[in-house]
């Protein structure tokens, strides 16, 4: 490594999606964020970089750059003096390969390239960020932090499929589960805010963004998860449908005379929030409707949350007890009435909502929605970036001790 000293070692966090980079420069142990921001549009017309550095906001034209073009372009807005001593990227699917993070290694791209066909919208964009990168910072360390990995300790009797059983001999077909990240970081500092170790503690973490996803952790391992194969199964999303009858394709397929493709696309894209509502995927302009009288975006709501609690109760089994349930993500840590729609229907786990704790998102200090007396639910906001940029550390730093 450079001559940085620790607490000043400093991480590019890359996330490459399909037309769009976002990116972060963090020191992770300061928690510090220098730098955020985000390409979009990459290799169309109005391609664009914007960034937010010290709470101001920049925006600048790019013209037809294509991804190596883009990460030269965040290059120029790291403020003076600052080295990039790794680079730690975000991958969503591991498969069986990976466990935990790893370096990037040529080794490593083959066994990423042989995780594609799992995960066919998301791993090529990752591999394009991860050459490109190579390509601009060649004697940088880059790690790879996958969505996946967090779940690898999942029990078979959670990530098996009743199908036949050579679909995952021979086809690697079972549940792997995503937001991993996120999971993780939010559990380790739930366990911080309730002032116990982790390892003692059963929770639920509930995440709840564009994809949402549960998860049961018992301490500190993955247990289960709502998420599957792919990022289409479980929860209502945004666009996504979540769990469906599996006779759905053939059903669909055949009455509207669709090909299989065009149907998963419809539940991938126009379905969850989206196609109940039939107008928005975004959760805050569905509760502003609903206040106004919308029926269909209250009925949208009343879905997804009744479909989250019926998950969180379902959880419940994979755990020998149940310490806390701890919300995040833009819908988690935001919206009040989701949570409370949510936390009335878990009348098993007897949660005492404290309305002025939820109001404001959380008591100060420990989160909590609920009053002390109470199973403790909270809020906690994630922080994905932070993770990989301290995973991308620790794995330099677990090899060259
Ligand atoms: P992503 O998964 O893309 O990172 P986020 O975690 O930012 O997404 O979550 C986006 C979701 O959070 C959207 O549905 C948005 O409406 C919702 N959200 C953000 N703020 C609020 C709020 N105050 N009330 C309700 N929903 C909110």
């Amino acid at each position: 490594m450079p001559t940085t000293t620790a607490s000043s070692q400093t991480v590019l966090v890359i996330n490459c999606g399909s037309s769009s980079v976002k990116f972060a420069l963090i020191q992770p142990a300061r928690e510090t964020s220098l730098l955020t921001g985000q390409v979009d549009r990459i290799g169309e017309s109005g391609s664009s970089l914007s960034w937010s550095i010290s709470g101001e906001k920049h925006q600048r034209a790019l013209s037809g750059v294509d991804l190596a073009g883009a990460l030269q372009e965040v290059m120029t807005v790291i403020p003076a003096g600052l080295s990039v001593d790794a680079i730690g990227h975000r991958v969503v699917h591991g498969a069986e390969l990976f466990t935990g993070s790893v370096r990037i290694t040529d080794s490593v791209v083959s066994g990423l390239e042989e995780c594609t066909p799992l995960a066919p919208l998301h791993n090529p964009a990752n591999l394009a960020g991860i050459r490109a990168a190579t390509m601009i910072f060649p004697d940088k360390p880059q790690v790879g932090v996958f969505d996946t990995a967090f779940h690898q300790t999942l029990p078979r009797k959670a990530y098996l499929y009743a199908v036949p059983y050579e679909w995952y001999t021979e086809d690697h077909f079972r549940r792997y589960g995503f937001h991993g990240t996120s999971h993780r970081f939010v559990a380790e500092e739930a366990a911080k805010r309730l002032g116990r170790p982790l390892e003692e503690l059963g929770l639920i973490t509930v995440h709840l963004g564009n994809g949402c996803s549960a998860c049961a952790v018992e301490g500190g391992n993955s247990v289960d998860t709502t998420m599957g194969m792919s990022p289409l199964e479980g929860l209502v999303m945004g666009t996504r449908s979540g769990d469906v009858d599996p006779a759905l394709h053939a059903f669909i397929a055949g009455r509207k005379n669709w090909s299989l493709e065009r149907v998963t696309e419809a539940l991938n894209k126009q379905s969850g929030l989206l196609g109940l509502s039939g107008q928005s995927n975004d959760m805050r302009t569905l509760v502003d409707a609903a206040d106004r009288g919308d029926e269909r975006a209250d009925m949208a709501i009343e879905v997804f949350c009744y479909r989250l609690a019926k998950s969180i109760m379902a959880l419940t089994a994979a755990l020998k007890h149940i310490d806390a349930l701890v919300f995040t993500g833009g819908i988690g840590e935001n919206s009040v009435s989701v949570r409370a729609r949510v936390l009335s229907q878990l009348s098993l786990l007897a949660p005492k909502i404290d309305p002025e704790r939820n109001a404001s998102n959380g008591a100060p200090g420990t989160g909590l929605i609920t009053c002390d007396d109470s199973f403790p639910c909270l809020v906690v906001p994630t922080n994905e970036e932070l993770m990989i940029a301290r995973e991308t550390l620790a794995t330099i730093q677990h090899e060259n001790p």
